[in-house]
């Protein structure tokens, strides 16, 4: 019999790669529009499998539940696990699954368009010109060559936005508690300090995971650190950056930009459609009401190869997991 999984948070782009996976052509995969937590346990009912994403909650509880229901392997369609409590799903005996690198150029390479937008103005002009407004005023911007970035987070997208940014002739500080020397010495990249890398740096990008050390990886003693006008880009995680500091860094002109494709309290907001209803995150509008600031709601991740490599990596976990084969190497996470 064909395996059930119930997939959480889906969109009409997840259904077609997914369809489109030759693995998932023995799957019988039950597509669910809403998000997985508490209230929602209970529509995984008949599945073995649960198949979620970045703001899908598996907490202990939510974790028990599932189980209690029957399903026993989680396949998550992401690089992130910090909605996992993983410590949960191995004491209950469910198996846990990621996409650990399904594209890290596009997360990469839509980090520089934020910095390239934001730092030209590119979002500012396109308005203009389409309101027959040709005027250039507030519309300068800095060369990037010669200047100093600093990537905290050197893994697989932290690498290659440092040898993007390196390619615009950028000189490249990184910050990661676990460096890859051989690599920075082929990129003439220097590994320093991370208070170092925040006040030397003239753009910062972050790019490591959430972790309990990295939560408000930038507060305000470390923006109060930065060199007045830096650049903040951040495609990793919301909650890498303390909002309240950030908006105050903005006010007293301490950062000079901030391009964010994830914000600390995107569930619920980010990946829907809101434009009929009021924001009710204050946090959220008053970043939106900024000249220098640009926001994407979490789509570094959106292009065809990414969506293509997520569905067939998922896809082929879930048939081994079917067939009690060991999952693709490097992916299970419990
Ligand atoms: P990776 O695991 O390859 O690299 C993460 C790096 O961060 C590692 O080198 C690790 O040593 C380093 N790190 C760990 N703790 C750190 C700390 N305290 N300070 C600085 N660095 C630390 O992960 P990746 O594939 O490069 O992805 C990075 C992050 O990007 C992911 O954790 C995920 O949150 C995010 N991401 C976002 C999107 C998106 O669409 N916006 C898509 C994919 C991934």
């Amino acid at each position: 019999m064909a395996l059930h999984v119930a997939l959480f948070d889906t969109k009409s782009y997840d259904r077609e790669y997914f369809d489109a996976a030759p693995a998932a052509a023995g799957l019988q995969l039950r597509y669910l529009e809403h998000r997985l937590n508490e209230s929602t346990t209970v529509t995984a009912a008949g599945a073995a499998a649960v198949c979620c994403f970045v703001n899908d909650r598996l907490d202990r509880t939510v974790l028990a539940r599932l189980h209690q229901a029957g399903v026993r392997h989680v396949a998550l369609r992401c690089a992130g696990f910090n909605n996992v409590d993983l410590a949960a799903a191995k004491e209950l005996g469910v198996t846990v699954t990621r996409v650990p690198a399904y594209s890290p150029h596009a997360v990469a390479e839509h980090t520089v368009a934020l910095l390239l937008t934001l730092n030209r103005k590119i979002h500012r002009a396109h308005n203009r010109v389409r309101e027959q407004n040709f005027s250039l005023a507030g519309l300068v911007g800095f060369d990037l060559h010669g200047k100093t970035a600093g990537v905290v987070g050197t893994g697989k997208i932290g690498k290659l936005t440092a040898g993007i940014l390196r390619g615009f002739g950028m000189h490249v500080l990184a910050y990661d508690p676990f460096p890859d020397p051989v690599w920075a010495a082929q990129h003439k990249i220097d590994y320093v300090p991370k208070l170092d890398l925040f006040a030397r740096s003239d753009v910062i990008s972050l790019h490591s995971p959430l972790t309990p050390e990295t939560h408000h990886l930038v507060n305000e003693p470390s923006l109060a650190s930065m060199k007045r006008g830096a650049f903040l880009v951040n495609t990793s995680r919301g909650k890498l950056i303390d909002t309240a500091a950030l908006i105050g860094a903005l006010k007293t002109g301490r950062l000079g930009g901030v391009a964010l494709d994830v914000y600390e309290e995107e569930e619920g907001v980010f990946f829907e459609d809101h434009s009929d209803h009021v924001l009710a995150d204050d946090e959220l509008a008053r970043l939106l009401s900024f000249p220098n600031v640009l926001i994407t709601a979490h789509q570094a991740f959106l292009t065809r190869e990414a969506l293509a490599e997520i569905a067939r990596v998922t896809a082929e976990n879930l048939q081994r997991f079917a067939h009690g084969e060991p999952f693709l190497e490097g992916t299970q996470l419990a």
